[in-house]
């Protein structure tokens, strides 16, 4: 990996101009004397640049001043939106599998209270079993006298 790649790198962003009312291009570093300034990536070509040089070129290009004419702050209350129609999406699936799961466990349920009616009358068999002599299925003792 280079010593570019470890760096984290940030996203440029052109600073808005309510002068002019349009967003312009600014350089993104504090300090263009700063020594090994982070990498700054431009969104309009995934472009990375970390020298002025580099950045000075970048922004004449066609397709950078097309981005920067069309740039807008990513709209928040746009994105929340679409993030509660995603989480209300998510909980109709989540509210589906419940009611399946409840189904299920309701069947099962009634499934446990047949078997358990059945090992009822089968203990009572077996009793009455023991009763008239037979050895007993479900005791190791033997019964008898
Ligand atoms: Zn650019």
């Amino acid at each position: 990996m280079s010593a570019l790649e470890t760096q984290t790198k940030k996203i440029y962003e052109p600073r808005f101009n309510p002068e002019t009312n349009k967003y312009e291009d600014h350089l993104p570093w504090d300090s263009p004397y700063l020594r090994n300034k982070p990498v700054i990536t431009c969104p309009c070509t995934m472009y990375d640049f970390n020298s002025k040089t580099s950045y000075t070129q970048h922004i004449k290009r066609t397709t950078h001043e097309k981005w920067l004419d069309n740039y807008k702050v990513p709209d928040e209350s746009d994105e929340l939106k679409k993030e509660i129609k995603d989480l209300r999406i998510d909980n109709g699936k989540l509210v589906k599998e419940i009611t399946k799961l409840k189904n299920k466990l309701s069947k099962k349920n009634i499934e446990i209270e047949r078997v358990q009616a059945e090992i009822g009358s089968l203990k009572k068999k077996n009793e009455q079993l023991v009763n008239e002599g037979y050895y007993s299925c479900t005791s190791d003792e033997e019964e008898m006298d």
